[in-house]
């Protein structure tokens, strides 16, 4: 498969999100300016739909889901 910049994900560092159960789900996140972000966790990784993780690979709103979802694991 052919690599973009659109195809990038915020890897987890303390589980494989690879078939995980969480997989598909969808964390709505409030950003600036009372925009509604969605924060989904695909087999490869996390995925915001704002463009700073279109342009970067990450975000403030994914790296919080992040945070919360391996801390709740612990
Ligand atoms: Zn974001």
């Amino acid at each position: 498969m052919k690599k973009s910049k659109f195809d990038r994900y915020l890897k987890p560092t303390s589980f494989d999100p690879k078939n995980h159960w969480m997989v598909g789900i969808v964390w709505p996140m409030q950003g600036s300016k009372g925009k509604e972000y969605g924060v989904e966790l695909h087999d490869k990784g996390f995925k915001c739909d704002c463009t700073g993780f279109a342009y970067h690979g990450y975000c403030k709103h994914s790296k919080a889901v992040l945070a919360q979802v391996e801390g709740a694991m612990q």
